[in-house]
């Protein structure tokens, strides 16, 4: 298998990827929480994982995949603070959280569906996991790592030695700080594992467990739920760089603690999709845009797949509906010069400008701070379309560059449609719904036996429209009726 490169956020480096098990990988991405439609940012993580996750494919891995749906637990404060936001999407809308969980999932499907994006192979929901996440925590409680306050049960971050290794939090630093909050914490950083229903209210969500009724914390349905479905450790772990210094610090903490193994090799994170120079686009905020926000405005769902592939899934991408709009011109444009190409397959190899400004110049390896790519994995000058743009692929998803490749090759001509049809594997483009031939000039002398055989056909002369028919085709042109009347395709 060739070899893939990815930024992995425990090292800060670029690593060559190994595989626990060969030839077969592992995949945890942290879904959404379902008490709104997720925002056109959250997309932009779901895109940046399933692009991870077709280049894992293309390489020949057999990828098995989990998404969670968080539809109980997630409080509107990160602090274990605040209401749950499934209760509050319930006060919103005087539904039940359940029917709240039941509409936003079905919202989040198709949304998944309209990106082009490959189904998991199971989206386990935190209520349909509430014994197994009882069963963690009863796990840690025997190892000692937790303690009751009066609002529920809480992981005991002192008593990890390498708490908050992914983020590089320094916890004495952060415990020291008197300024902060506890309320009944020991720590800043502890974190809630089960939360008792409060005292006055009634909640839509909650069950019995040995400590009381109530409702699990949000980070440890990903802890159970990950070591069900795919053990411990496992391979790669994504979300958004939101997820760094609280929930997956919290995941990899109370999993190691109770496991006594690392939770998974490698973590991916994708940045933000910012807005208004710089604020990150949230659900609470004001710019909050679905993808029917988009549609309605003439931007279609791929247009902006397409949008996201322009950029490096590490680097913020800005949203403005100009370069939305520059977007959907340009898929557009990416459509129309893939009809035009031929399916005869060649071999070209890539001219040394595109090898220059694709895999080199603009390359996230450029700069890094971490190790860059041996130099032996580079694009020889030599190299066909095919395996430079794999190089692109594995060199941390170098998506923007592998979309500058493919567009010279198109402008050279120096690629078929089988290869493009291929690469769409990765990309997700649809480009294969969009082969409609660009309307073609047609000379006026077969436009005149059109106009003929149309009336012929109205005054039901079929002998005559079959003749025309024959005249037509023996100039190599296809010949179709349709509603409209003749329409004919050069061959
Ligand atoms: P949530 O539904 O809030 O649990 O978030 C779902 C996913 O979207 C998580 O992986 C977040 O890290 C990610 N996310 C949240 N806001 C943004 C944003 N503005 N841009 C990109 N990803 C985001
Ligand atoms: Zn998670």
């Amino acid at each position: 298998m060739p070899s893939i490169y990815l930024y992995n956020t425990l090292s800060r480096n670029i690593q060559e990827f190994k595989s626990i098990k060969k030839g077969k990988i592992s995949l945890y991405t942290c879904g959404p929480t379902v008490y709104n439609y997720a925002h056109i940012g959250n997309l932009r993580t779901y895109i940046f994982e399933d692009i991870l996750k077709r280049t894992l494919i293309y390489n020949s891995y057999a990828v098995k995949h989990i998404m969670n749906i968080t539809d109980v637990g997630h409080l509107t404060s990160d602090a274990d603070v605040g209401e749950d936001k499934m209760e509050k999407g319930s006060r919103r809308e005087g539904k039940t959280a359940w029917e709240i969980a039941e509409f936003y999932t079905k919202a989040f499907f198709r949304d998944l569906t309209e990106l082009n994006i490959l189904a998991a192979d199971e989206y386990p929901r935190a209520t349909d996991h509430i014994k197994e996440q009882i069963d963690v925590i009863k796990k840690l409680e025997k190892k000692g790592f937790t303690y009751h306050t009066t609002d529920g049960i809480y992981f005991d971050s002192g008593k990890l030695l390498d708490y908050g290794k992914l983020a590089r939090l320094k916890p004495e630093e952060l415990r020291g700080g008197a300024r902060i909050e506890l309320g009944a914490k020991k720590h800043i950083t502890d974190f809630a594992l089960w939360k008792f229903s409060p005292a006055l209210t009634t909640r839509h969500m909650e069950w019995k467990s040995p400590w009381g009724v109530g409702f699990p914390g949000w980070h440890i349905e990903c802890s159970a739920m990950s070591v069900k479905y795919l053990g411990q450790p496992f391979d790669i772990h994504c979300g958004g760089i939101d997820h760094i210094p609280v929930h997956h610090t919290n995941e990899i903490a109370q999993s190691e603690a109770a496991f006594e193994k690392p939770l998974a090799t490698y973590w991916l994170h994708g940045e933000f999709l910012v807005v208004n120079g710089g604020d990150k686009m949230a659900k609470s905020g004001e710019n909050f845009l679905t993808l029917q926000t988009l549609k309605d405005k003439g931007i279609s769902p791929l247009a902006y797949r397409y949008f996201c592939l322009q950029t490096h899934y590490r680097k913020p991408l800005t949203f403005s509906w100009a370069a939305l709009q520059a977007a959907q011109n340009g898929l557009n444009h990416f459509y129309n010069a893939a009809a035009t190409l031929s399916q005869t397959k060649t071999n070209h190899p890539v001219t040394p400008s595109l090898v220059r400004r694709g895999a080199l110049a603009s390359s996230p390896f450029q700069g890094e701070a971490g190790k860059g790519l041996p130099s032996g994995e580079l694009p020889k000058a030599q190299a066909s379309v095919a395996e430079t743009f794999l190089v692109h692929l594995n060199s941390d998803l170098d998506t923007p560059a592998a979309l500058a490749l493919v567009w010279q090759a198109l402008r050279e001509r120096s690629i078929t449609l089988a290869e493009l049809l291929k690469f769409d594997e990765v990309l997700g483009l649809q480009i294969q719904n969009h082969l409609e031939k660009p309307t073609e000039h047609i000379p006026e002398e077969i436009q005149k036996i059109i106009a003929e055989r149309d009336q012929a056909r109205a005054s039901k002369d079929w002998a005559r429209s079959d003749e025309l028919r024959k005249q037509l085709e023996a100039m190599e042109y296809e010949v179709k009726d349709t509603k409209e009347g003749t329409k004919v395709t050069k061959n």
